[in-house]
């Protein structure tokens, strides 16, 4: 079991991976229903077809990936040949969140062993029949002093956490997040943290409504809204307002009819804590479409609020349910003065034709990443960097970003004996003037 320099072993593990998941592809999606009745479609879409995929690509290009890179040497060094070398970090320890409990745990997990890693993963205790799957699944697949499954709660982690890891990758709350990069001081240890944020969504007068309505809906309720990547609230130009909340209606009714408690295409809040701390934030607003709600079954309706105060507990903190507050606003300046009272967002989202309008957003706002005319679809495309900044996150990954997330990159400069110039050396005497020319030159 050489997992660390054996790049064969490693890919010969990852395929056996593949293959038990695909097996057991039913059995983890009943187990994302059984935790919160996470439809069949989404269960397929974001959490083990996109698994399968990203293991598909890491088996492929692992090799690629492994090799020592060249790089151009610096004539500063002439003769030599200069490379990174990607050594994993040693033992790392993940920690997932429930709201994508699947690909969330596995995906990192994923990344970690193909960059030669021992793993211990912590599943999230609030999806118990997912944690139970993956770690029947990583159970049968490797052996326990190479990846191991830790289930359980707050104890279980913090426990984890008062070791000493080499690297630790972190998904879930602000809060939690906090707690782990402090654990993590202690010993030095790197950390990735994904975490979550206020995510605006600016609809200008430009933006094509009936389409940014539908795409608006999609990205907000897919999962209940319990994406950390969805809109979070919308921003809309004044005069498009009563248009814009005609066509998020239509929007809502045609993905999930009439009885949406009823349809099984909507999921369902987690759990109670979760149920009331989302109710609370629909008393005393304007509810625009939705409301409903049913403690037992953990159902909240996409609910629609309007021009929620800013200091009202749904303009708080970050929602992470079916609620969407639609703001308006007239000039720049009200965007700013809304956007700029929160924290770094992990993401943000721009409906608008106008191209000026939409570049000086992206430049001017700091934010993980985004789209322009859809929401939460920059998250699918593995060339790019998924991750957050200053309280959305630390780090990045996906594709092979992923796998460097989990090596560290050591530098290495082969110098060649064939030539060895003397400019260098003491005695240094006489020898200012020409390298001073030297380096003004290179
Ligand atoms: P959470 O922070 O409550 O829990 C995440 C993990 O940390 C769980 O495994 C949990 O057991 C553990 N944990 C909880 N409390 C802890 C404590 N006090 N000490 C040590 N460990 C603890 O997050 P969650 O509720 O599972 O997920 C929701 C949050 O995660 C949202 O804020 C969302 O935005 C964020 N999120 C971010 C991403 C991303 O990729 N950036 C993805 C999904 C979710």
């Amino acid at each position: 079991m050489d997992y660390k320099s054996d790049i064969g072993y490693r890919k010969e593990t990852l395929k056996k991976l593949l293959h038990n998941i695909q097996k057991n592809e039913d059995l983890i999606i009943k187990a994302l229903y059984d935790d919160f009745k996470k439809p069949e479609f989404e269960a397929v879409v974001t959490e083990t077809s996109y698994v399968i995929s990203d293991l598909k690509n890491t088996i492929k290009n692992i090799t690629t990936w492994s090799k020592p890179k060249r790089v151009f040497p610096s004539l500063l060094n002439f003769p030599s040949s200069d490379y990174i070398y990607k050594e994993p970090y040693g033992h790392v320890l993940i920690i997932a969140p429930w709201n994508y409990p699947f690909q969330l745990a596995l995906c990192p997990l994923i990344a970690a062993v193909a960059a030669g890693n021992r793993v211990a993963l912590k599943p999230s205790e609030l999806t118990p029949h997912t944690s139970a799957i993956i770690a029947k699944i990583i159970e049968k697949t490797f052996h326990i002093n190479h990846v191991e499954v830790f289930e359980g709660g707050v104890e279980v982690s913090n426990k984890l956490l008062a070791q000493r890891w080499d690297y630790i990758f972190f998904t879930g709350s602000v809060a939690v997040g906090k707690i782990v990069a402090k654990a993590a001081a202690e010993n030095l240890t790197p950390v990735t943290l994904e975490l979550g944020g206020k995510n605006p969504c600016i609809v200008d007068e430009t933006a094509d409504l009936k389409l940014a309505a539908k795409r608006i809906v999609w990205g907000k309720f897919i999962n209940a809204g319990q994406t950390c990547i969805a809109p979070d609230y919308v921003l809309v130009q004044k005069n498009m307002k009563v248009n814009f909340i005609t066509y998020l209606i239509e929007e809502i009714l045609k993905a999930y009819g009439k009885k949406i408690d009823k349809s099984p295409d909507f999921a369902r809040i987690i759990n109670t804590k979760n149920w009331f701390r989302l109710t609370n934030m629909i008393q005393n607003e304007n509810v625009l479409f939705g409301g409903e709600s049913d403690a037992n079954k953990l159902y909240i309706a996409p609910t629609l609020l309007e021009e929620p105060d800013l200091k009202s507990p749904v303009m708080k903190e970050e929602i992470f349910g079916p609620i969407l507050p639609i703001l308006t606003y007239e000039t720049e300046n009200d965007i700013e003065n809304v956007v700029s009272r929160y924290e770094k967002p992990l993401s943000f989202y721009i409906f608008s034709e106008n191209n000026s309008f939409t570049k000086k957003l992206i430049t001017k706002y700091s934010f993980g990443g985004g789209s322009v005319n859809d929401t939460v679809i920059h998250f699918s495309n593995k060339r790019l960097p998924f991750g957050g900044v200053g309280h959305s996150g630390i780090g990045a990954y996906h594709g092979q970003l992923s796998f460097d997330t989990f090596s560290h990159h050591k530098a290495i400069v082969k110098k060649g004996n064939w030539l060895d110039l003397p400019m260098r050396y003491a005695p240094y005497k006489d020898k200012l003037a020409s390298i001073r020319r030297i380096l003004d030159w290179l």
